[in-house]
């Protein structure tokens, strides 16, 4: 049998494994921070409808700039995210891992380097290898918030190409402050000056307003966001951009023609008129959300204060026996491979309460590790959807 060895494969890309978080059929899935809840029946009818529309039109490329539903994303983030944004500041692809991908390809690749603040979303990693971009990984406070004057000086150092600032990142849940991001920047545009990328694909479930504004007046700052967390549409496949329209202009080099879907587009203008009822689940997975925490604490875990749809939780001195114990009682979380730590998705209450009851047998069989957590000590090649 031919295998990976025996192909003509890029150097850079041998010994690789490729994302994969676990797809089981158990009673409760809380592994990929998916929302818990399936699209309204009269959302999912209106889809239908828009999709009949699009399908008329199916011998025909889509609308390759996708005007119609970048002007309804600006008009969404404008009305929900503190600042007035321009259908030509917005771009969207097949997911925001699509569009950091395509960042990447503009403004990274071959002899260029970006830097990240792990443990982090690991597929800004994976994607920086993917396009010949190097990879560096920058340091994390031990409660998980990024060190700033570490980072600036690293950036200084390094002088990369490209900043990523996951906030609230994933896998920690950890928002990061505006006073922050603006010292990055500022590191990052005197060593080079390069693209500082703000991930913001659980924005939605934050307690604090969105990084949008920061914007504003800094040509080299771009947001990313997605539709697969607050509005319930993973299978959908909708991430998008705000930025300088000179950004948007970049990416419109290295976008394949016709990259996003007449299909997607129609599914995305749908969804996006049912915007009010999909941030109340939104509201609804926050309150659980708090909840969850809460009742960790009061088990006796540590929990990493969360602004995202899942919350870090531990330590666990075998934190992956820890992982199969969840999921030897039905409950699929997630090991990102922080040692110490595992993390669980928000779901719907019955959903949250089964893997709580877990948590409490687990607790009681594994307890925790009260050491301090470092930084440093992690693995930053694991997925982390
Ligand atoms: N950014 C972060 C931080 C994520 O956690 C994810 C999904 N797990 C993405 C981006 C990608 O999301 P999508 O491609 O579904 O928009």
């Amino acid at each position: 049998m031919t295998s990976l060895d025996d192909l003509p494969l890029r150097d850079e890309l041998r010994g690789q494994s490729a994302y994969g978080a676990p797809q089981l059929d158990v009673p409760v899935r809380l592994n990929t921070n998916e929302n818990p809840y399936p699209l309204p029946e009269p959302l999912v009818a209106r889809i239908a409808e828009r999709v009949t529309e699009a399908a008329r039109n199916l011998n025909r490329y889509p609308d390759r700039d996708a005007v119609e539903l970048r002007t309804a994303l600006a008009e969404y983030l404008s009305r929900t995210a503190g600042h007035p944004v321009a259908a030509g500041q917005v771009w969207a692809a097949n997911g925001s891992n699509e569009v950091i991908q395509q960042l990447l390809q503009a403004f990274g690749g071959p002899g260029r380097t970006a830097i990240g603040f792990e443990p982090s979303y690991s597929m800004h990693a994976l994607i920086s290898r993917g396009t010949g971009t190097g990879w560096v990984s920058g340091p994390r406070h031990a409660d998980f918030t990024i060190d700033t004057e570490a980072a600036c000086r690293e950036i200084a150092a390094l002088r990369p190409d490209v900043v990523f600032v996951c906030s609230p990142n994933n896998p920690t849940g950890t928002a990061t402050d505006a006073a922050t991001v603006l010292a990055l920047y500022e590191a990052a545009q005197a060593a080079k000056p390069s693209l500082v990328v703000i991930d913001e694909a659980y924005g939605e479930f934050s307690h604090r307003p969105s990084l949008l504004p920061l914007i504003d007046g800094r040509p080299n700052l771009v947001l990313t966001r997605t539709m697969s967390k607050a509005f319930g549409a993973a299978g959908l496949r909708l991430g998008y951009l705000a930025a300088d329209p000179a950004v948007v202009e970049a990416v419109q080099l290295v976008r394949l023609p016709y990259h996003l879907s007449s299909v997607n587009q129609a599914t995305a203008l749908a969804a996006l008129e049912y915007t009010d009822t999909l941030l109340g689940y939104v509201e609804q997975l926050k309150a659980e959300r708090d909840r969850v925490v809460a009742e960790l604490r009061a088990i006796g875990f540590q929990v990493t204060e969360s602004d995202a749809n899942f919350v870090q939780f531990g330590r666990f001195a075998d934190s992956h026996a820890a992982w199969q114990a969840f999921l030897d009682r039905g409950v699929l979380i997630r090991d990102n491979g922080v040692p110490g730590w595992l993390r669980a998705s928000t779901g719907t209450p019955a959903e949250n309460s089964a893997f709580l009851d877990a948590a409490k047998a687990v607790y009681a069989t594994y307890g925790t590790e009260h050491t301090e957590h470092s930084g440093g000590d992690r693995r930053t090649d694991k997925e982390s959807a």
